[in-house]
């Protein structure tokens, strides 16, 4: 048996067992070795019952007594009294119904949960359940969790990794032996049977350690080669012209800022470079990127070369391009619309023009590189708030064009510096530090349910003077397992009572493309007042004349995108509001007053950072590159330390040829992070 193994050959895994394992997507030894606990539960300190003292405690208790009964909408309690032979108390879980039939039957278990205060008195809260003859043979007391997987008992995936455990002691070291002893690493085998049998809590810590530090330096490793094939592409030499570019910021209806004219500047110095540009343009929402990408664009244009600006929705294409053709036609630069809504002869005529040079700057979504669009003389590329960008679509754009265009990617994400600087290694980085001047501050309060028809008598008056605002809901329907407001539900009432005598649009991510389309140019040319949509506006869109967002549930969004959200008022010099409504009357959270306290999208990406860890904020959904295993962001020293090692190993590339398993995953990260 070795790790390229099927799992069938394990003793104990039968085709059932296999084939939910693999819909679990592991299917061999090697994927279930690598399979890590998300946590491990410490059975090594179990307490009686009469001696439990509020905050995290385990027990080994018998359940006498439980049953589940639904509170509102949404939520469903389970109660039960769990007793040992010192005394009783009360557990609770929040929609957990199926611990009636995990617990009933008087079987002994180790509960292990937070014994807090709640509903008036201490109860051990949504504690997690193991079954004490279900408890590993040996004594070891510290409990890998694994992540569940369809159809098979924890007890199940513990036993078949026993199993397995002479083949992980032999498992041979995969970082290489120079940075293992540099850095005082535990070797691979000791770390991958420290997750999985680990004797004490050290154990797990050093396990941890090692097994990020081998993610980051992967990563990082990645990031110095992608680096350096960029530095070895040949990239198309766009003359600075001063009087060109002058000419163009005279033309602004506004100063640019000290910081937008630093970044158009880099960009600018980097078209003249022989290697093509592979920049990151970071800016607060309302820090005004769009005009930095329109003035290279500009530059570009008078060079001779085209531009094609990327938009993650075709909402957020129709409304660059409307801007790029303000700031550019005057110019005599012209400006073509690529979208599902441009169709027929149209399609085709676009087609031409982007073909026979007829069009300077074509913008769309990303199916502008990958359909058969041909560019005459494809010079600079920008991608705005996408964060799918890598060696594929860069192969796409390398065959479109006989060298590699300058890339620019635009985003709001707020990455705290240090990280970005380190995560994105092979990037350069502008940074818009500043909001235009005529900016004030956002007015952002929390507000209970109950508040809403003062609420609404505010938006009414904002109306009432020529304003208009957003109304944001999390849901497109209403969903009978999910309390949370629906965009449909919410607008009809609105529509109906509240504001009859205004001007009610809908947008979600169901309409068609014409139909967002046709909402968003009502509403961004003043015909409609109020618009009721979901997180679709989160990203970029750009209505200086609203002035009022009111988020209902804002308790349930993460402060990145809440402040995305409220980042759509604000962008003009009229005071703006932004309303967060709670789900319920309760006490607000301290992550939600911070949104309330600052307008600063750096400070709030590291607040969430410290409050709520990386995964959910750079989540897998989000950003490819940064979908790691056990590695946190926030540990930045850890960060430092692969940093330093993976710049050294990667200045003799060849090195990688010895190490397969580096190498394997280098590459699959290299796919991933060229331009996130
Ligand atoms: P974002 O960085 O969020 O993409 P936009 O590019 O959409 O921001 O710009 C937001 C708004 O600010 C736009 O209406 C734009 O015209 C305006 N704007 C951009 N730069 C300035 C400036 N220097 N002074 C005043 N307004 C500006
Ligand atoms: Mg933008």
């Amino acid at each position: 048996m070795n790790l390229l193994s099927p799992l069938e050959k394990v003793k104990g895994v039968g085709p059932k067992t296999a084939e939910q394992f693999k819909a679990a997507g592991l299917f061999t030894v090697g994927d279930l070795i690598t399979f890590l606990p998300r946590t491990h539960e410490d059975f090594s300190e179990v307490v009686p019952i009469l001696d439990i003292h509020p905050g995290k405690a385990t027990i080994r208790a018998r359940c006498e007594k439980i049953s589940t009964r639904p509170v509102r909408r949404g939520l469903r309690l389970t109660t039960a009294v769990l007793a040992d032979n010192t005394g009783k108390l009360q557990a609770i879980w929040f929609n957990q119904p199926y611990r009636e039939t995990q617990l009933k039957g008087g079987e002994e278990f180790y509960f292990s949960g937070e014994f807090e205060f709640n509903y008036n008195r201490y109860q051990l809260t949504n504690p997690s359940a193991e079954k004490v003859s279900d408890m590993p043979v040996q004594t070891d007391r510290l409990l890998p969790v694994y992540r569940a997987i369809k159809g098979l008992k924890s007890q199940l995936v513990r036993k078949i990794l026993a199993e397995l455990r002479p083949l992980m002691t032999m498992l041979p070291e995969t970082l290489p032996a120079e940075t293992v002893r540099a850095e005082k690493l535990m070797p691979y085998a000791d770390a991958i049977l420290g997750m999985h049998f680990p004797k004490t809590t050290d154990d797990i810590k050093k396990a941890r350690e090692r097994l990020a530090f081998e993610e980051l330096f992967q990563l990082l490793v990645a990031s110095q080669l992608n680096r350096l094939a960029n530095a070895k592409l040949t990239g198309w030499h766009i003359p600075f012209d001063q009087p060109v570019v002058a000419a163009f910021v005279r033309k602004l209806p506004f100063e640019l800022t000290r910081a937008q004219r630093q970044a158009a500047w880099e960009i600018i110095q980097d078209f003249e470079k022989k290697t093509p540009m592979n920049r990151l343009l970071q800016g607060d929402v309302g820090s005004g990127k769009t005009v930095v990408a329109g003035l290279a664009a500009r530059q570009a244009a008078h060079g001779g070369f085209q531009t094609a600006l990327m938009a993650p929705t075709e909402i957020l294409a129709s409304q660059h391009a409307e801007t790029l053709r303000q700031l550019l036609e005057p110019f005599g630069v012209s400006v073509g619309l690529l979208t599902g809504g441009v169709k027929g002869t149209a399609r085709k005529v676009l087609y031409e023009q982007i073909q026979n040079g007829g069009v300077n700057v074509v913008v769309g979504t990303h199916a502008l590189i990958q359909q058969g669009v041909v560019f005459h003389k494809l010079g600079f590329v920008v991608i705005d708030e996408q964060h799918r960008f890598g060696v594929q679509q860069r192969q796409e754009l390398l065959k479109k064009s006989k060298h590699m265009p300058h890339l620019l990617a635009m985003t709001a994400t707020p990455i705290p510096r240090s990280l970005a600087l380190t995560v994105y290694g092979e990037l350069d980085v502008s940074i818009l530090n500043e909001l235009p001047k005529n900016r004030k501050p956002i007015a952002t309060r929390i507000w209970s349910p109950n508040s809403r028809p003062q609420l609404y008598q505010a938006i009414d008056e904002e109306i009432a003077k020529g304003r208009q605002a957003y109304v944001i809901c999390s849901l497109i329907d209403d969903n009978p397992d999910n309390e949370a407001k629906s965009v449909q539900a919410e607008y009809k009432r609105l529509k109906n009572s509240v504001f009859k005598h205004r001007k009610i649009g809908l947008l979600h991510g169901r309409l068609k493309s014409d139909e967002k389309d046709e909402v968003m140019t009502r509403f961004s040319e003043g015909s409609l007042d109020i618009l009721v949509s979901t997180t679709v506006v989160e990203v970029g869109v750009d209505v200086p004349n609203a002035t009022v967002m009111m988020i209902e549930d804002a308790d349930r969004f993460g402060l990145s995108q809440l402040h995305q959200l409220r980042g759509r008022v604000g962008r003009s010099s009229h005071q703006s509001h932004c309303y967060l409504v709670m789900s319920d009357s309760s006490k607000p959270s301290e992550r939600l007053k911070y949104i309330e306290r600052s307008n600063d999208g750096f400070y709030l990406a590291e607040v969430d950072l410290r409050l709520r860890g990386p995964g959910e904020i750079y989540g897998r959904s989000q950003h490819g590159a940064l979908n790691l295993q056990i590695a946190t962001l926030s540990d930045t020293k850890l960060i430092a330390r692969a940093q330093k090692q993976a710049k050294s190993f990667a200045r003799h590339p060849e090195n990688l040829l010895q190490y397969k398993q580096l190498a394997a995953q280098v590459e699959k990260y290299q796919r991933l992070t060229t331009l996130n």
